[in-house]
């Protein structure tokens, strides 16, 4: 999952372990290398000074709940997904104010998860 969409400033943390870990660690999967929970990413928006926290799913790992981020908008609004329904190659993703949205099963996705200090 490498081809995610990235913030120039990230930082990645294991929520489990309580480590910090580099990009060469977790940029397959995004998850933590020794317990494989979903690393926490920390963004900090250069222009409000918002600190962001995200995890990185690919499409098919997506649930109900999950805060959906579009590409190249991580540090904007995030939509509540409210179902995802399966047809033939794709998934369709349904976003509360927003629609539907189409992806691939492999499509990486950025998921917010809240605010850190
Ligand atoms: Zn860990």
């Amino acid at each position: 999952m490498s081809k995610i969409n990235r913030y120039p400033s990230e930082t990645y943390m294991c929520p489990e372990c309580e480590s910090t870990k580099i990009s060469d660690e977790v940029e397959d999967t995004w998850r933590c290398p020794k317990c494989k929970s979903l690393i926490h990413v920390h963004i900090e928006c250069q222009t409000t000074g918002d600190r962001i926290a995200l995890i990185r799913k690919q499409a098919s790992e997506l649930d109900e709940g999950d805060l959906f981020l579009f590409n190249g908008k991580l540090n904007k609004e995030s939509y509540l997904i409210l179902g995802i329904k399966t047809s033939k190659n794709q998934l369709a993703i349904g976003l509360k104010g927003w629609g539907q949205v189409k992806l691939t099963p492999n499509t990486p996705v950025n998921c917010r998860i809240g605010m850190w200090e």
